[in-house]
């Protein structure tokens, strides 16, 4: 613990400067590899605390690393700053007020997720220091986690090869280890082309590609039945073929969201898909051209690392929220429905006797709630080394994710009192890695035991570039 007292201390005497850079790039709301704003501000503070920094990772503009530290075992810290369109808000209100500007907000917290991972980094940079260590540590600044799938990308590139753990942590309502669940999504693109032609006069001349993207649809309503029941397929139409009912349409694409518990059972399910997508082109005489845009793997768990953070997330009890923070907390609370707040309990399985706004408590590791599941990209950063994530308290009990309610709370002293508290677990357990050789050990026996009978195979095709942003003039 002596060697923890060191770090925590560390994080109290210099949170106000990782408050700020979290403030900052709330302030600066940018989405899906546009973040040109926020690395540039990651970026210069690694430069500030010393670290020898790699920008353009994986040939992302808008990904950064810091490194610090010499020989020994890597630790990184995975940090996040993209935010989500359409959720601009004002700070610090609880009622529905949105910015001027270009309609984006941190409605997922992901300002205070980059900041505290940087925090963690940055303690854990001075302990080496302090300590002579020997030991390296990272900070991966990761854009896109919305939609983007950098860190799969990135992970592609080799990014993490060499290193030995990968810590992280998301704002939640919760203190917890995070279960180590979510599924595997591929977003792939169904173009159909056929042959247009006067839908009255030559009908029998077109080839209708709107029929064929119609029947992939049906066929996948028909194929749901036939697949493991925690798959997950969702469609929109990009491209309908045109607004005139008059005309065979001789374009149409269609874009699908294929989920699966395992990135394996998803590669399968992917080709199902696939095979339906071909078979509407054989009945309306079109062809399809299937492109995949992105994709994310499952998340692996590590159960030595899971339980040294709970140790850790134990020893540091709760965030210590004061009155003030509850009092806001309760007027988000009261802009919610009960079934919202509920919600929110029902998925951690706990429910305490008196609740608060704001959670006082630590749920247990082997707490099993009602796992409501979606995708992220630290998934395929959890196939190449062993991995872990926090969650902490940044808001108010019941807010949903993706919310004005949450990006109102993005820049609140509770919000800040989270990051800090974060910061002093994800570090704590960076000391645990460096320090408990067995822990190292087990450790890394739990993960090769996963990953060696299905070893990583990242899920976005060779060919497939990110999606990266041109950076704007201004810059
Ligand atoms: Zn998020």
């Amino acid at each position: 613990m002596e060697n923890k007292a060191l770090v925590w201390k560390w994080v109290e005497a210099h949170q106000a400067m990782f408050c700020a850079l979290s403030d900052r790039v709330w302030g600066m709301p940018e989405i899906c590899y546009t973040e040109y704003r926020s690395v540039a501000e990651h970026t210069s503070m690694l430069q500030q605390q010393g670290f020898r920094v790699t920008e353009n990772v994986a040939d992302i503009p808008t990904a950064v690393m810091g490194e610090a530290g010499e020989d020994g075992p890597i630790i990184a810290f995975l940090g996040e700053y993209d935010a989500l369109p359409g959720l601009s808000q004002a700070a610090g209100v609880a009622h529905y007020s949105p910015l001027p500007g270009n309609g984006h907000g941190h409605g997922c917290g992901h300002n205070l997720l980059g900041s505290a991972a940087m925090l963690a980094a940055t303690a854990l940079k001075s302990w080496l220091e302090e300590t002579g260590m020997p030991g390296r540590v990272r900070y991966y600044g990761c854009p896109a986690e919305e939609g983007g799938a950098a860190k799969s990308f990135m992970a592609r590139a080799g990014a993490f090869n060499g290193v030995d753990a990968a810590i992280t942590w998301h704002p939640s309502a919760h203190h917890e280890v995070a279960k180590p669940l979510s599924l595997a999504n591929t977003r792939m693109d169904f173009a159909f082309r056929g042959r247009s032609s006067h839908a009255a006069a030559s009908p029998h001349l077109g080839r209708s590609a709107l029929d064929a993207a119609e029947l992939m649809n049906v066929g996948v309503q028909f194929l749901r039945e036939h697949v493991p029941q925690d798959s997950r397929i969702h469609y929109a139409f990009l491209d309908a073929g045109g607004v005139a009912p008059n005309v065979v349409q001789a374009k149409s694409t269609v874009r699908y969201a294929i989920r699966a518990r395992d990135v394996h059972a998803m590669f399968e399910l992917n080709e199902r898909v696939k095979r339906v997508a071909q078979g509407a082109a054989i009945m309306t005489d079109t062809q399809v051209d299937i492109s995949i845009m992105s994709a994310v793997s499952n998340l692996l768990g590590n159960r030595p690392l899971e339980e040294a953070m709970q140790r850790n997330l134990e020893a540091l009890g709760p965030v210590p929220f004061d009155q003030a923070d509850l009092a806001f907390a309760a007027e988000i609370q009261a802009t919610l429905t009960p079934e919202e707040i509920d919600n929110c309990y029902r998925k951690t399985g706990v429910k305490p006797a008196s609740p608060k706004p704001l959670s006082d408590y630590i749920i247990p590791l082997d707490m099993h709630g009602e796992v409501m599941i979606g995708s992220t990209d630290v998934g395929d950063v959890s196939w190449v080394i062993p991995t872990v994530q926090a969650h902490i308290p940044t808001m108010a009990i019941g807010t949903p994710g993706h919310s004005w309610q949450l990006t109102a709370q993005g820049k609140m002293p509770a919000a800040h009192k989270g990051l800090a508290h974060v910061a002093k677990v994800m570090a704590a357990t960076a000391i645990d890695v460096l320090t408990d050789k067995m822990l190292m050990a087990q450790m890394k026996k739990a993960h090769f035991e996963q990953v060696s009978e299905k070893p990583y195979h990242c899920p976005i095709p060779a060919d497939v570039k990110p999606p990266v942003q041109p950076r704007p003039d201004a810059l």
